[in-house]
């Protein structure tokens, strides 16, 4: 079997690596079995996106998650039930921790009968091949690939595969599942799985989907990157109206999809990755009243917080975009400071919906002018140790006033910002004669250059100077001889 240490290694961000570590250690402290699993390595295969990490142990993760959260980690929800932890790790990685588990259905479509498991069994009863692939997390086999349906296979043939002739019957809301992955891998669905598809919606099983489950998959479909070809083949397979039957009705609002979109690939060239869950779900639900938006989502069994969070979003961004309008961010500094400091989701949100001139400008001046800046801003620093200044508060406190003064246009070339950082500093040119007698050293050259630059400027405005003042003489010499 191919090591998929490597893929590990490369692909996930420092944070996530330390989160897996983490967990990968308690585990061995606790004597379980961990393996990597579901979404994470199926998206670590295809080189989607990781947005989140997937643990399964062989044993009960709430001894893990109480650890977890000593060393800063939040449990956003814990079924004891189930044994499955939603984490939010330090360095806000996303992440889940579930016993691994069969399911044992006495009748298809009955309530499981759930029994602790192997990590074998637990990836036979998922749904799809695609998502019952784990890579163990264990010292003596870490990065091997368990595989036990051919998931491998199916995800080079571009294919969601059902893993039971029962599956859509057990677990209807995989009837929304199946085409959401399918939609997002731009995979089709295997023909028996289709089959399966089409004789489970015939017998209107989807009609049987809880509003609690459709709702988790609202929440994965807020968090996709393309929500709107999910939508679209829930639309055309009439599953929209599970979500709410106003939405089947006046159709998802598309449109403020599409511009979030086009600013969140905004916002990832400029270097941000925001998490818009919040404002997507906004987007998508649109077309609903406030009040109607905060029903439907508390049918779908959201929490109360996530509720609330997704009505008072709207007030705040206003209040962000009053404040981006008014005084208090006038000069571009003020606006730096205010914006460095809103969380991207408001960012995103007011650049795709606002239509407030000054708040607008404001923000993109911050992302395409004013963090470029901000970046480049070791380099004055650098320039300011090469004139001799000791770093300490007011070294800093130089460099952030340099920073002030390049957001508003000016000191953007070497020359123009020593001349800066020298009134700035206090720090006087070297007397001339100095400059000519020494070499400039290697590490010093830029900044001696400049200095040079500066004393040539001034030695041939003073050679100017005296032959204009030699001619002038000469004229009036020869005027007197006259
Ligand atoms: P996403 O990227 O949207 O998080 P995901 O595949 O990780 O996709 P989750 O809802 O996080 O989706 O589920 C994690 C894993 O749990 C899945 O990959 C799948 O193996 C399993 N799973 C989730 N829902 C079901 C289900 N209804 N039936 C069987 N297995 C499921
Ligand atoms: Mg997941």
């Amino acid at each position: 079997m191919p090591d998929y240490m490597f893929l590990l290694e490369s692909r996930l961000s420092p944070e996530q690596r330390a989160a897996m570590l983490r967990v990968q250690e308690l585990a061995a402290v606790l004597g379980f079995n961990v393996y990597l699993t579901g979404g994470t390595v199926r998206d670590l295969i295809t080189g989607a996106n990781l947005r989140d990490l997937d643990f399964t142990v062989e044993g009960n993760p709430s001894k893990m998650a109480r650890e977890l959260e000593k060393g800063g980690a939040k449990v956003l929800s814990e079924d004891e039930k189930l044994r499955h932890v939603e984490l939010l790790f330090a360095g806000d990685v996303e992440g889940s921790i579930s016993a691994a588990r069969d399911e044992h259905y006495v009748r298809p479509g009955t309530r499981p009968e759930i029994r602790w498991s192997t990590i074998m069994e637990d990836l036979r009863r998922r749904d799809f091949s695609l998502n019952a692939i784990a890579i163990s997390l264990n010292p003596a086999s870490r990065g091997l690939l368990l595989d036990p349906t051919n998931g491998l296979s199916d995800i080079e043939h571009g294919e969601v595969r059902a893993l039971s002739i029962h599956s859509f019957t057990n677990q209807p809301v995989r009837l929304l599942r199946a085409l959401r992955l399918a939609a997002r891998m731009g995979f089709k669905l295997e023909s028996r799985t289709q089959e399966w598809f089409n004789l489970a919606i015939e017998r209107e099983l989807q009609l049987t989907i809880t509003p609690e489950d459709a709702g988790e998959e609202v929440r994965s479909l807020s968090r996709e990157e393309r929500p709107q070809l999910i939508l679209k083949e829930w639309e055309e397979g009439d599953l929209l109206e599970l979500v709410h039957p106003i939405l089947a009705k006046k159709h998802p609002g598309y449109d403020a999809i599409n511009r979030l979109i086009k600013v969140r690939d905004d916002l990832y060239m400029a270097g941000f990755r925001p998490r818009l869950a919040t404002p997507m779900l906004l987007a998508i639900f649109g077309r609903l009243k406030d009040r109607e938006l905060s029903n439907t989502l508390s049918k779908l069994g959201y929490r109360s917080v996530e509720i609330e969070a997704s009505e008072k979003f709207p007030e705040k961004a206003l209040e962000i975009q009053k404040e981006l309008a008014g005084k208090k961010t006038k000069t571009p500094i003020d606006a730096y400071r205010y914006i460095e400091k809103i969380p991207m989701e408001y960012v995103a949100y007011l650049l795709a919906e606002s239509s407030n001139s000054a708040a607008l400008s404001k923000l993109k001046a911050f992302l395409h002018k004013w963090r470029p800046v901000r970046q480049a801003l070791p380099i004055v620093a650098t320039e300011l140790e090469a004139l001799g200044m000791p770093r300490g508060p007011k070294f800093d406190q130089i460099v952030q006033d340099v920073f002030a003064i390049q957001l508003n246009g000016r000191a953007k070339t070497p020359e123009e910002r020593v001349k800066i950082l020298r009134k700035l500093s206090g720090i006087k040119e070297p007397p001339k004669k100095k400059e000519k007698e020494k070499k400039p050293a290697k590490a010093e050259k830029h900044v001696e250059t400049a200095a040079e630059k500066k004393a040539a400027a001034v030695e041939k405005h003073a050679t100017h100077e005296r032959h204009k003042a030699g001619m002038k003489a000469a004229a009036a010499k020869h005027k007197a001889k006259k």
